[in-house]
This record gives C-alpha cells, sequence and structure tokens, in this order.
C-alpha cells in the first residue's frame, strides 16, 4: 500500500487524486492533506479519509478546523502555516507527495519533499518554470524521483522508454533515439477567435474550456495559451530537451495528449478521452497501471483529429514564455510573478484580456535581475516582479 501526502487537497487536482484513492483503498493510503483555507472542503475530506495529519496555510483556517474536528471526534492533528506543510511535505511515513498547490507557495514544501527523497506526484507548474536547475539539482543529489501529472507531460513519460522514465531530467533524448517532442494543446477556448475578438472575451468566458475542467488560473493560462508555454518550460527540464527537441501542435479535439518522434520514424502517442484521472493514476501507480473507471476512447465516434502549428500574433503570451526561457531563469521568473498578477487582475475585471500580454511584456522588459543561486533569490526576484507588474496595471 503507498502512503500519500497531497499538497493542495482540496483543489482540482487534490480532488480528483482522492477520488482515485477512494476508489483503490487497497492500494493507497492518505496519510496527510495540505490546503490553505477551504475549510469545509477540508473537513469532508477528513471524515471521509481519516489522514493523521493535516495542515492550512492560514492559521484562522486552521483554528476553525481545529474545532470542527474535535467536535466531530476525527483522530486527525491540525497544523498550520508554511513551516508545518513543509514539514508534512518531508514526512518519513509518506512514500508519494501528490504536489498540486497553486503558485509559488507550492515552492519550500516541494523543495522539502525533495530533500527528503520523495517520490513526487508533479502538478505545480512554478516549480519547474521559476526553479528549474535549482530543483533538478537538488533531485540529482537527494534521489528523490518526480512523476509529472499535467496530462502532457505525462504522455510525454508514458510513451518514453522505461530506463529514461527512470531517470527522469537526466536522461539523454538522442541516447534512447527521440528526434523530438510533440507537445500537443487544444488552443483554449479561443483558438479560433480573430485578435480583435479576443480585446472583449470574459473572465467566464476564459474560464470555460472546451474540454477540460481545471481551476481558474490555469483555465485563463490555457486561453491565452501562457499554459503552454510554461508547459514548454516544463518539457525542457523533464526531458532535458535541447530547443530543436521539442515542437508545438496545436490539436483542439483533445485527444492525443502529446507524441513522441523516434529517429526510425515510429511516432509514439498517448491518446485517451480528456480526463486528469489518468495521468495522475498513472503517476500514483507507476509503473503499472490500475483501473479509474474513466470512458475508453471510441474511435468509431471520433469524427476528426486535427493538427495546427500555433499562431504567435494570436496567441503572443506562447511566444513570450519560450523566449524568456531560452533569455535565462531569472527572465522566466519574472514572466511567471507578471503572469499571475496579470490574470488575477483580469478576473478581477481590472484589466482586459489581451492586457494580460502587455502587462507581462512590459514587466520583462523594465526588469534587470541576475541569476538566481538559490531558492531565496527565486522568492525575491518573484516579489519585486509582483510589484513591477502591479504598477503597471495601476496605470491602466
Ligand atoms: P486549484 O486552484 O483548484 O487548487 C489549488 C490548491 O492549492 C487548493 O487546495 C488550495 O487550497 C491550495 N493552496 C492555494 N494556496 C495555498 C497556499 N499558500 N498554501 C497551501 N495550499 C494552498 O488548482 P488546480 O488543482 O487546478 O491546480 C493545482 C496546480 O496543478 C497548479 O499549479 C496547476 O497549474 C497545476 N495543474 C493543474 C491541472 C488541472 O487539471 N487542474 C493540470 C495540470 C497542472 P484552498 O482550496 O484552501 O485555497
Amino acid at each position: 500500500m503507498k502512503k500519500i501526502t497531497i499538497l493542495g487537497s482540496t483543489g482540482s487536482i487534490g480532488i480528483n487524486t482522492l477520488s482515485i484513492i477512494q476508489k483503490n483503498p487497497n492500494l493507497f493510503k492518505v496519510i496527510a492533506l495540505v490546503a490553505n483555507k477551504n475549510v469545509t472542503v477540508m473537513l469532508h475530506q477528513c471524515e471521509l479519509f481519516t489522514p493523521d495529519w493535516v495542515a492550512m496555510r492560514d492559521e484562522k483556517s486552521a483554528n476553525i478546523l481545529r474545532k470542527q474536528i474535535k467536535r466531530k471526534k476525527i483522530k486527525t492533528q491540525v497544523l498550520s502555516g508554511e513551516k508545518d506543510i513543509c514539514y508534512l511535505a518531508a514526512l518519513k511515513e509518506t512514500d508519494q507527495v501528490v504536489a498540486a498547490i497553486v503558485g509559488m507557495a507550492a515552492l519550500l514544501p516541494i523543495l522539502s519533499a525533495i530533500y527528503a527523497g520523495k517520490t513526487i506526484l508533479l502538478a505545480n507548474k512554478e516549480s519547474l518554470i521559476t526553479c528549474g536547475s535549482l530543483f533538478m539539482k537538488a533531485l540529482l543529489s537527494s534521489g528523490a524521483r518526480i512523476l509529472p501529472i499535467d496530462s502532457e507531460h505525462n504522455a510525454i513519460f508514458q510513451v518514453l522508454p522505461l530506463e529514461m522514465q527512470k531517470n527522469i531530467g537526466v536522461s539523454s533524448l538522442k541516447l534512447y533515439g527521440v528526434e523530438h517532442i510533440l507537445l500537443t494543446g487544444s488552443g483554449g477556448p479561443f483558438y479560433n477567435f480573430s485578435v480583435s475578438d479576443l480585446s472583449c472575451v470574459t473572465p467566464h468566458q476564459a474560464c470555460s474550456h472546451p474540454n477540460w475542467s481545471m481551476g481558474k488560473k490555469i483555465s485563463v493560462d490555457s486561453a491565452t495559451m501562457m499554459n503552454k508555454g510554461l508547459e514548454y518550460v516544463e518539457a525542457r527540464w523533464l526531458f532535458n530537451a535541447s530547443k530543436s527537441e521539442i515542437k508545438i501542435l496545436i490539436h483542439p479535439e483533445s485527444v492525443v495528449h502529446s507524441m513522441v518522434q523516434y529517429c526510425d520514424g515510429s511516432l509514439l502517442a498517448q491518446l485517451s478521452v480528456p480526463d486528469i484521472k489518468i495521468s495522475i493514476s498513472y503517476a500514483m501507480s507507476w509503473p503499472y497501471r490500475i483501473d479509474t473507471k474513466v470512458n475508453f476512447l471510441n474511435f468509431a465516434k471520433i469524427k476528426n483529429l486535427s493538427f495546427f502549428e500555433p499562431d504567435f500574433v494570436q496567441f503572443p503570451c506562447l511566444k513570450l514564455a519560450i523566449d524568456a526561457f531560452s533569455d535565462s531563469q531569472a527572465a522566466m521568473i519574472v514572466l511567471n510573478a507578471a503572469n499571475e498578477i496579470a490574470v488575477s487582475a483580469f478576473l478581477n475585471n481590472q484589466i482586459t484580456f489581451t492586457q494580460i500580454y502587455e502587462v507581462n511584456i512590459n514587466t520583462l522588459t523594465s526588469s534587470f535581475f541576475s541569476e538566481p543561486n538559490c531558492i531565496e533569490d527565486v522568492l525575491e526576484i518573484d516579489r519585486q516582479s509582483r510589484i513591477l507588474a502591479k504598477n503597471k496595471i495601476l496605470t491602466y
């Protein structure tokens, strides 16, 4: 039985992970759950899974949860704050840590899990985007392992040879005959909108992804295609890939979740209905597979599978991420921070959809940071970039 800690259990990835555990009680046991403020969902999860520990980032929420847990006589210890979350990420008794806290708040807990040599089921994007080289180095020296949860990276992972899966982040793609990786993306809800149509789309429209059900931040990132840019960066780190070894393809049907082109002409792909439970369950059960109760693909009903080159004019955020990664790690941290601020401002109706790109590029071009040497440097660049981005938004 695998013992699991879920960082971000009340979110979309966390809830899907728990639903897999609920269907496979002989294979997985929940040891610890972590969230920020959502006491209602956390209390319900404690009732269902009786973890040994939970931690809420927010102290007030932890206090409320503590009282409710006591009243319901649940035997779960409630902790709070970042230090306690890092402690739970490194618990001796845990085998797997699901990293599904959204944003930069996940960095220190993930690093704590890496130092403790855990197997990390990685959903959080910011960790590799902002700390790619630091995290990969820490991973090598601690013996920790990363298994990707994001559907595209999980798809690529699934069609790579087992030896490469065991040495993720360090194996040479060339050595195993990989010519290049084809990272696919649906194009989001607006892939067939004109550039002028994009200026007046609403947060509700941007959050209504045609194929996937996800949290708000990642849904808006899918709509700007910043998400594909961030995934490109993650894929570069995860698969130790050079610029020419990753290509991006728009595939609106979201049936093919990415592909690997081998040098002998073979193209291996992972196909399924778009359900994140498939990726999560493969990471949880790797290198084996378990029944997810997800519908199988029905090829007779698939009328069309289409693929297009991405349009960088329509989706400039995608190009911005690719270029920022080529530029420097510092540039990636700035872009990630600016984008988080810009997406949040868009969701609060402070800026328009197309102004997300403007905030991003203006923050990038007005920032000059040297390369980070440690996690504290990363957090400082992030902090200053957020201030810069907020100041840009004030001028709109
Ligand atoms: P959600 O917004 O649905 O959930 C985020 C989770 O993080 C919640 O449990 C939230 O707790 C918790 N959280 C937020 N801030 C903190 C904090 N400071 N400390 C501790 N916990 C915190 O996000 P998703 O589940 O959609 O995504 C999680 C991550 O996975 C993101 O980085 C996303 O980009 C990535 N991802 C998501 C995919 C998806 O299909 N959803 C696919 C691939 C990657 P609370 O509820 O209390 O606020």
